[in-house]
């Protein structure tokens, strides 16, 4: 069980109550991409809410003080991808456990649940301690059962906008895997989830890859590559990292030139790890060649836990491909709640925000990273590990996950 209790890595100092603010996280390094904050600065909280981030505030105007150097204070991560639905389906993980466990203090389920059973799932979901979002499944039955969509009778689109009228802001967008039974379909089953998630001004997020293995000159390629070309401005394509048949990145590093022109029309691009859509190969080239995720998720679910983790070691792995801890910082706050259209209330340590913090270790050492089914590794040398959230300026510990994965031991 990880400990709740922040004590194991902070010294609390405790002062009198008569202070002006609650508690002073001391002498950390902030990192707002949002407010462009990159430097060491302490951040106050009072009421639950962000009072004041600024070098040097002084330690004694407030109740408790987290000293914290070598520590980066960022927002709450966010997870934008993620399947943190406990027992709905046969391959969730707790929300929890994706969540404020691992220092994540929203998760975004990525359509889980469809029209006819996003009642269940969100009930289900009601007692987590993590905050939690929703795209709706353009499937009736979220993903329950595979493959959601196989005919004209898998959709509802009445009874999904129904569901998301009533569901009182709590859905942020409409998810759509484009599966090869989806492009069997005699009738183009994406279009009209775009259509849909238009009229009801939310984003579309779009799986592409399907599970089996590449041929040459993969007639799936074509269909995912038109299916890009639906997207605009603030849509979403999960899995732009795979090397599966629909991905965007050939065995010899070509580049589909959709992915390009979805980039400059301001579609957003999601690493979506998770076990089969990922490769560390075709990320390294798409980093290389100018394509980082926007948002970098998890896509966790029990299947893919093993090589995932969490959302920290996934940053990790951004880490050690290059990417600068700005970015990747970026990537899992404001980048992430301006996918899920919530920049007002998430993503941001801007001063009357719910104190809503994670306390990131950049922990030096030798590490291996896997990717899942594609079957590669990298080493880093730093490991993100998050020790301490602050949710709505209540302290709890938090850890990585991090670990070799069981096939590396025998
Ligand atoms: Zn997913």
């Amino acid at each position: 069980m990880p400990c709740r209790q922040p004590c194991r890595y902070f010294r609390v100092i405790r002062q009198r109550s008569d202070r002006l603010y609650d508690i002073i996280i001391k002498d950390g390094h902030v990192i707002d991409p949002a407010s462009n904050i990159n430097e060491k600065a302490d951040v106050a909280i009072e009421n639950g809410r962000i009072a004041r981030v600024q070098k040097d505030i002084d330690s004694t105007d407030a109740r408790a003080v987290y000293p914290v150097p070598g520590k980066y204070i960022v927002p709450g991560l966010i997870d934008a991808h993620c399947h943190p639905v406990g027992d709905f389906t046969g391959h969730a993980v707790p929300a929890d456990e994706a969540g404020v466990d691992a220092g994540v203090l929203l998760v975004n389920d990525a359509g889980s649940s469809g029209s006819a059973n996003f009642h269940v799932l969100r009930s289900l979901l009601r007692n987590s301690r993590t905050s939690v979002s929703y795209f709706i499944n353009f499937a009736s039955c979220g993903l329950i059962r595979l493959p959601e969509i196989a005919s004209v009778h898998d959709f509802n689109v009445e009874q999904l906008k129904e569901v998301v009228g009533a569901a009182g802001g709590m859905i942020r967008g409409v998810k759509i895997r484009a599966m090869e039974a989806v492009s069997r379909i005699d009738m183009d089953v994406v279009a009209l989830a775009k259509k849909t998630a238009e009229e009801l001004r939310l984003p579309l997020m779009i799986h592409i890859g399907e599970f089996r293995q590449r041929k040459d000159n993969d007639p799936f390629d074509v269909y995912s590559r038109n299916v890009v070309s639906l997207l605009g401005k603030g849509d979403i394509i999960s899995h732009y990292m795979s090397w599966r048949p629909g991905g965007m990145v050939l065995e010899d590093g070509t580049i589909f030139p959709e992915l390009e022109q979805a980039k400059k029309r301001g579609v957003i691009l999601d690493c979506s790890h998770g076990r089969n859509n990922f490769s560390l190969k075709v990320a390294q080239t798409l980093l290389d060649n100018g394509f980082p995720p926007d948002i970098i998720t998890t896509d966790l679910s029990s299947l893919g836990r093993e090589h995932v983790q969490s959302l920290a070691v996934t940053m990790s792995k951004f880490l050690a491909m290059g990417m600068p801890l700005k970015e990747v910082i970026a990537a899992v706050t404001i980048n992430a709640a301006n996918a899920l259209s919530l920049s007002e209330t998430w993503g941001s340590l801007k001063v009357g925000r719910s104190a809503n913090i994670t306390i990131l270790d950049k922990v030096d050492g030798n590490y291996r990273f896997f990717d899942g089914s594609a079957g590669n590794s990298i080493t880093g040398n730093a490991l993100l590990e998050p020790r301490l959230i602050f949710v709505e300026g209540k302290p709890a510990s938090c850890r990585s996950f991090y670990h070799l994965p069981q096939e590396t031991l025998s």
